[in-house]
C-alpha cells in the first residue's frame, strides 16, 4: 500500500484521513473526531468503495461536505445520506437542488450521471462549521463552478480546495454557462486562497503539494492565461469534459465517437464560443487530443490515456435530474 492509500500523510493532523483516487473520483477526507464529516463523495460508479473506505476509518458519519456539485465529487451523497448522513453544499447548489432544477449538478449537460441526493444544510461564504472536532471556515470560491466552495481550518491552517487547482493544474471554467467573466471570477478565487497562506493545501485530484506557495503561484499564472485566452479556456474545458466521458465509458468505440459528442450540449455551446461547427471542433478536438497523447485507440476503443478506475456499466444507470424523484421534506435528513 502505497504512503497515499494508507490514509497518513505526516503534514496532516492525526484526525485529518486522506486518500488520493484517480479519475474519475475526487479524492476522500475525512475529518474525523465527534462530528466526522466526510469531504466529496466521489463517483456514483464507485459509491460503495466510498462508503466502505469511510465505515473502515470513522463509525458515525455526521456529514458530507461538497465543494462543488461535479460527477466526481457527489457521487457517494445518496449512499452515505441513505445511511444518516446529512449533506452540505454551497447555497446556490443547495437551492437548484432543492427545487430538481433539470442542470443539477451538470449532470445532463455534461452527461455525467449522479444518484438523487438532496442538501441538508446550505452553506454561506464565512460560514463556521464544526467538522470532526474543529472549526472549519467555508469560503466562497466561485469560478470552477458558480458554487463552489473552500474549507479553511485556521489553527492547522489546511485549506480544502476542491477542484479550483491541483498540483498540476487550475479548474476549467464553463464561459458557455456561467459567462465570459467565469474565469476572472476564478482568478480572484485563487488570489482570495492565498492570501489565507495555507500550511497545506488539499486538492480534489491529484497529490498534496509539496509546496503550496508554488502551487498557488502556478495555478494563477495558468488562471491568467485562461483570462488572457478566452478561445484558449474553451479548449481547455472540452478537453476535460471527454476525456472524463471517455473514462467513465471505458473508452468509446472509434466509429461512434463523432456521433457522441454531436449530440452532447457542452460541445454545441462550445463550438459556438469558437466560431466552429459541432462537426468540426469534435473532429478537431479527437485529433488534437489523439496527437496530444491525451487519448489512445486500444481495440478498437477510445480511451483516455490518464490513469484512471474502471467504472462498472451498471452503476452508471441512474436517472438525470429532471428524472429524479421531489425532495423530501426538509430536515428529514437532518443528522
Ligand atoms: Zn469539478
Amino acid at each position: 500500500m502505497s504512503r497515499a492509500d494508507s490514509g497518513t500523510d505526516e503534514r496532516l493532523p492525526a484526525w485529518a484521513i486522506w486518500r488520493q483516487r484517480p479519475f474519475p473520483d475526487a479524492n476522500l477526507l475525512l475529518i474525523d473526531g465527534r462530528e466526522a464529516a466526510l469531504v466529496d463523495s466521489g463517483f456514483v460508479g464507485h459509491a460503495q468503495q466510498t462508503a466502505e473506505w469511510v465505515r473502515a476509518h470513522s463509525e458515525n458519519l455526521t456529514r458530507v461536505v461538497n465543494t462543488h456539485w461535479h460527477a466526481d465529487h457527489v457521487g457517494g451523497n445518496a449512499l452515505l445520506q441513505a445511511r444518516g448522513a446529512g449533506i452540505a453544499a454551497g447555497a446556490p447548489d443547495a437551492d437548484a437542488l432543492a427545487r430538481r432544477d433539470p442542470g443539477c449538478c451538470l449532470a445532463e449537460y455534461l452527461d455525467q450521471p449522479v444518484a438523487p441526493y438532496t442538501v441538508d444544510e446550505p452553506l454561506d461564504d464565512g460560514q463556521m462549521l464544526r467538522l470532526g472536532n474543529a472549526d472549519w471556515e467555508v469560503v466562497r470560491t466561485p469560478g470552477h463552478t458558480p458554487g463552489h466552495l473552500a474549507l479553511w481550518q485556521p489553527e492547522e491552517r489546511l485549506l480544502v480546495v476542491g477542484d479550483a487547482l491541483s498540483d498540476y493544474d487550475v479548474g476549467w471554467v464553463n464561459s458557455a454557462l456561467d459567462g465570459p467573466d467565469a474565469t476572472v471570477v476564478a482568478l480572484q478565487s485563487l488570489d482570495r486562497l492565498t492570501d489565507l497562506r495555507p500550511r497545506v493545501l488539499l486538492p480534489a485530484h491529484g497529490p498534496i503539494p509539496a509546496d503550496p506557495d508554488a502551487a498557488l503561484a502556478s495555478a494563477r499564472r495558468r488562471a491568467q492565461r485562461l483570462v488572457d485566452d478566452p478561445d484558449g479556456a474553451v479548449w481547455y474545458g472540452v478537453h476535460r469534459i471527454f476525456a472524463f466521458a471517455l473514462m467513465i465509458r471505458d473508452g468509446i468505440p472509434v466509429d461512434e465517437v463523432e456521433s457522441y459528442l454531436h449530440a452532447r450540449a457542452w460541445l454545441t455551446d462550445a463550438a459556438r464560443l469558437l466560431r466552429l461547427t459541432p462537426e468540426s471542433l469534435a473532429a478537431e478536438l479527437v485529433d488534437t487530443m489523439v496527437r496530444g497523447g491525451g487519448v489512445v485507440v486500444r481495440s478498437g476503443r477510445l480511451h483516455a490515456a490518464a490513469e484512471h478506475t474502471p467504472v462498472t456499466p451498471g452503476s452508471m444507470r441512474v436517472p438525470f435530474p429532471r428524472a429524479w424523484p421531489a425532495q423530501a421534506p426538509a430536515g428529514s435528513h437532518c443528522p
